[in-house]
């Protein structure tokens, strides 16, 4: 059962996860079946009746996750986009205006940019970290949503949720905030005031590189945006997720969602490391020779580390560098032998990338284009100093290789030429 005063780490290996009522199996079963039998025409004997409008794995999972995030109700999706792309569809319609920060997930800004504005919804980017640039903005655009990501990927921006969510409601906005960087046991966007909260599970919660999947919470008794019914009929936001995911069938697989179920009991202790080890390196690392800039709101240097002070349970498990330039960000990309050359974060293998050419590609030739010299940190649970002793080698051998490029500038033949005539 549920208990408001739980702690994160209680409510995610109890809530919704209580042992088989028949066998005693400690956890759930897996429940793979499509449909369930009935006893009597049209009766149900647990409210189920097919697999895709609800499966028993799936319920658990989201009983967790709504618990975890103080929300009313919480839906799994098959991804992270399909959550948002579902929360959109069902927040806005055609001729509505979504306002968004403008370092949202490269995926999230295709989604609005090309998919939903081709469909006749405006997508317009705003400096979420600007209070007045957004307050303006939401005066001026009459959004319908206002999407934010804090903190923000791959620069680590901390936005003000709870000063946010008062500009948008006082013109009928409704905040979403993607809670996928810092995850619920590090941030709750609800308690803030956020409307509704999205995740891509594919990343800390899940936590172990091995499925794809996504989830919207709502907030308590949360109504559509101007008094709207919608298709299936309701006010409630929740009702009408729930009615969408159906329609379109955007839903899980049990096995997904059981691993998503898995991830949540040691989330709290897995984004307790991963930060612990993350504040390392940044530490590290800043005033090293080869970085320009080390960007982690755990540090008294970070823009937003006040707010992320008041509104976060710890600083997230992301780091980025800004590097020399954008060859030695290339190069360290290259070398490491611990972190992994992949894009996606969050898991207990580090991972290491290069925003402007990988998970922020679709920005690339726009105003919102990522730094060539940046470098994305996704910290793991390998310990600190091994992680620390790896990025140092790999910046040591990148700049060699940097060094004979330059050398063989200046001195043209004093780098042999093999197979040359
Ligand atoms: C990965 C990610 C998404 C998209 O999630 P998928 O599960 O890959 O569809 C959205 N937002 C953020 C912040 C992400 O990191």
């Amino acid at each position: 059962m549920s208990h408001p005063t739980q702690g994160r780490s209680t409510l995610a290996i109890h809530t919704g996860q209580t042992p088989d009522p028949i066998t005693g199996a400690i956890v759930p079963p897996l429940s793979l079946a499509t449909t369930f039998v009935m006893d009597e025409v049209g009766v149900s004997r647990a409210g189920y009746d097919y697999s895709r409008s609800g499966n028993p794995t799936r319920s658990a999972l989201e009983e967790t996750l709504a618990a975890l995030e103080g929300g009313e109700a919480a839906f799994a999706f098959p991804s992270g986009l399909s959550a948002e792309d579902t929360v959109l569809r069902v927040l806005t319609r055609a001729g509505d205006t979504v306002l968004y920060g403008q370092d949202v997930y490269g995926g999230t800004y295709r989604l609005l940019t090309a998919v939903l504005a081709s469909e006749g919804r405006r997508a317009v980017p705003v400096d979420v970290f600007d209070l007045d640039a957004t307050e303006r903005a939401i005066a001026r655009e009459r959004p319908t949503v206002l999407w934010v990501e804090t903190p923000s990927n791959p620069l680590l921006q901390i936005a003000d949720i709870e000063a946010l969510a008062r500009l948008a409601h006082v013109s009928g906005t409704h905040l979403v905030v993607d809670n996928t960087f810092a995850s619920p046991a590090l941030q709750r966007p609800l308690a803030w005031g956020a409307d509704v909260v999205v995740h891509s599970t594919t990343k800390l919660i899940g936590g172990h590189s091995d499925m794809v999947g996504g989830a919207a919470v709502t907030a308590k008794g949360l109504t559509l945006p101007c008094g709207r019914t919608g298709p299936g009929g309701s006010r409630q936001v929740g009702a009408e997720l729930g009615y969408l995911r159906n329609a379109t069938g955007a839903v899980p697989g049990p096995f997904d969602a059981w691993l998503a179920s898995r991830g949540l009991k040691t989330l709290k202790v897995r984004a307790a490391s991963a930060s612990a080890s993350a504040r390392a390196i940044a530490d590290h690392f800043a005033g090293h020779p080869g970085v320009r800039r080390v960007y982690y709101p755990g540090r008294a240097d970070h823009p937003g580390h006040d707010i992320a002070l008041r509104q976060m349970d710890g600083f997230g498990t992301v780091v980025s560098l800004g590097c020399d330039s954008e060859a030695l960000a290339r190069l360290v990309c290259e070398h490491t032998r611990l972190f992994s050359l992949a894009v996606s974060l969050g898991a207990v293998e580090s991972l290491i990338e290069h925003p402007a050419t990988m998970t922020h590609a679709a920005k690339a030739d726009s105003e919102l284009a990522i730094p060539q010299d940046l470098v994305r940190l996704a910290v793991g649970l390998e310990d600190a100093n091994d992680l620390i002793a790896d990025l140092e080698q790999a910046f040591l051998t990148a700049g060699e290789i940097i060094a004979t490029w330059e050398i063989s500038r200046l001195e043209p033949n004093a780098i042999p030429t093999y197979g040359l005539p």
